[in-house]
């Protein structure tokens, strides 16, 4: 199974027609779906024998929340469903039980949640809990507003081969054994599985596991635990990005700013050479293809520099070209690692662990940021954590014919306002680059015009636009073939002259319909207002958490805190927030309150 699911994976797609395409995607849903019946079965049959044992291991609890919650999301929107996910802060992070079987008893319940839903939403959360005894539990909770259970049918539920209601059921595939399963490894777990339904209403599923704090330094599999690369604070850790699309630009430094590194950008190879030459850089991203000088070339001649510096300056390749073969082209070039576009955050971070000298840089974990910009997860969009605005926003994006926001905040590390932020840019340099477009048709300056229909195919491509994204990867291939001198050169050009005025067309009504949602209403005053209300907000946060510290209340002080953890105003004021939480966490209060009196006189608030 692993063979036929692994080699479709890697088949190269483009060669192929719509119906191959379409079986092969087949092949990998059957593949899988198939694979997880044997799986049951073997497990069904391993615990029916005896032979199933508990592996406790220590593991990152917050990272197996991510990966369900991924996964189940990428399904739920498949069906068009609302997808809710939340873990709470309090949760410890790394905890020590059967990582394995726990994933799959709380993947098979959330899976079926979205299974069994057909409008409506399913969510998922992962919380602390505490009984009477003063017993502490992982709380999975799953609720959903599906098909839901009979009264009658209860007690069938964890019954192995057994499937309610199969009239109605019986287009969704499974086997009547995930639940009987679940129980099972739940008793060996000392866990326990409680149900409550409504008939045609939905469904929620409480899955409680004992909760063990586990040792992170026991941790087993390398990589797994979510730790984020941060700028060391007493060393400038100095970065350089070169890419001639500025959105691109935009979501580079989107995600760099994270880490707390000082970043400066530039538009070609040549200002690259120019800057490395004047100031020192701990390491430098070159976008592949850029007008004036490419990265490849640009790398050359910084390595030709000749000096210690030059030689040794980790460069890395940014690309949309993940085709294999770009790798040895990038390393031929004296380039250290390439990471491919769209950015993934996690990859992005690995990156900075592995090239950033050990003394610029210091490992954080991602605790206060629920959603997720830190592993940059593609999919963990914490709407639950959105204002009203932001949803209402969303929903007009949603709107928009062919564009999937959901998508485009995953890519910016669910950071909604990152992505509005390229967006307003979309918006506001095309003029002039589809001018450029046209000119470099009109004079056949195919060079600069691949290069140009090359950031469009990446941007649009991060932004979740899809169709556009296709559209410029013709016309780039297109003027490919007319640069490589082809024999297909000439319908190359025809089919640029021809395509061009469509692609600018849909791409000037794709800005126009942007232009019709709030994107442009969140102008400077509605950001004024948000600020302010923003303020007002943390100077109450504020006053409380205050409060509970003078009262030396930790459950006041840890509630308020984590809701002063959410709140992003400015760089400088989430540090303080930062300290501030700190200083509560580990209960040194008078410290905590003198920080917010630092931090309000900073604000200008007045108490
Ligand atoms: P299956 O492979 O059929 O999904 P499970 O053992 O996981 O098997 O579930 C057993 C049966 O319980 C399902 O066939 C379905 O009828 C019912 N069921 C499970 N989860 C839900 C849910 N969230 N909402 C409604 N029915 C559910």
């Amino acid at each position: 199974m692993n063979a036929i699911i692994g080699l479709s994976e890697l088949m190269p797609q483009e060669n192929l027609n719509d119906l191959q395409k379409h079986y092969l995607n087949d092949i990998k849903r059957v593949s899988k779906a198939l694979l997880g019946i044997i799986n049951n079965i073997l497990d069904f049959s391993k615990i029916e024998a005896g032979k199933m044992e508990v592996v406790p291991v220590h593991y990152d609890v917050y990272a197996l929340f991510d990966e369900i919650a991924s996964m189940c999301r990428f399904i739920a929107q498949g069906k068009e469903l609302k997808f809710e996910s939340y873990r709470s802060p309090d949760l410890p992070q790394i905890v020590f039980g059967d990582e394995i079987r726990i994933k799959q008893v709380i993947t098979n319940v959330v899976n079926n949640a979205v299974k069994y839903t057909r409008e409506g939403y399913v969510s998922f959360k992962m919380l602390k809990e505490t009984n009477e005894n003063g017993k502490e539990f992982i709380l999975a909770l799953i609720e959903d507003t599906g098909i839901g259970i009979r009264q009658e049918d209860m007690s069938k539920l964890f019954g192995s081969f057994q499937r309610l209601n199969t009239n109605k059921n019986r287009r969704i595939s499974g086997t009547g054994l995930g639940l009987a399963i679940t129980k099972q490894f739940l008793d060996i777990m000392d866990g326990e599985i409680e149900v409550e339904s409504e008939y045609k209403k939905g469904s929620i599923f409480k899955v409680r596991l004992p909760l063990i704090e586990g040792d992170p330094d026991k941790i087993e599999k390398e990589g797994v635990i979510s730790n984020f690369v941060y700028a060391r604070k007493d060393v400038t850790t100095n970065i350089l990005v070169a890419d001639d699309a500025s959105v691109n630009l935009t979501v580079a430094k989107g995600y760099l700013a994270a880490h707390k590194f000082e970043i400066d950008t530039c538009e070609n190879g040549v200002q690259a050479l120019n800057m490395v030459k004047q100031k020192k850089y701990d390491l430098v991203f070159l976008d592949h293809m850029m007008p004036e000088m490419d990265g490849t070339e640009a790398c050359k001649n910084i390595r030709a520099l000749g000096t210690e510096y030059s030689k040794n300056l980790p460069i890395i390749a940014l690309s949309a070209n993940a085709v294999s073969g770009a790798r040895d082209l990038f390393i031929e070039s004296g380039m250290n690692d390439f990471i491919s576009k769209p950015i993934d955050g996690v990859e992005l971070n690995r990156a900075l662990a592995k090239w950033l000298p050990k003394e610029n840089i210091e490992f954080g974990d991602n605790k206060e940021n629920t959603t997720d910009k830190h592993t940059g997860d593609r999919t963990a969009i914490n709407e639950i954590l959105w204002t009203h605005d932001e949803r209402s926003f969303f929903r007009e994006l949603s709107g928009i014919d062919g564009l999937d926001p959901q998508e485009g905040v995953a890519h910016l590390g669910g950071n909604l306002k990152e992505y509005t932020k390229v967006l307003r840019q979309l918006t506001e340099d095309l003029d002039e680059k589809a001018q450029k477009i046209k000119t470099y048709l009109e004079k056949e300056d195919w060079e600069n015009y691949s290069i140009l229909v090359h950031a469009y195919k990446g941007v649009c491509s991060i932004i979740g636009e899809k169709a556009l994204s296709e559209q410029a990867l013709k016309l780039e291939t297109a003027s490919k073939t007319i640069l490589d001198k082809k024999q297909t050169k000439n319908s190359g050009i025809n089919f640029c002259k021809q395509e061009t005025p469509t692609f600018l067309r849909n791409i000037f009504s794709f800005r126009d319909n942007l232009l019709k949602t709030s994107l442009t209403a969140k102008d400077e005053k509605s950001e004024i207002e948000k600020t302010k209300a923003e303020l007002s907000f943390t100077a109450e946060k504020l006053s409380q958490l205050e409060k509970a510290c003078n009262a030396f209340s930790p459950s006041d002080a840890n509630t308020v805190a984590g809701e002063l953890k959410k709140i992003t105003v400015d760089d400088k004021t989430d540090e303080y927030i930062k300290e501030i939480c700190k200083l509560t966490d580990s209960f040194r209060f008078a410290e905590a309150a003198e920080k917010i009196k630092e931090l309000r006189a900073a604000l200008k608030i007045e108490v």
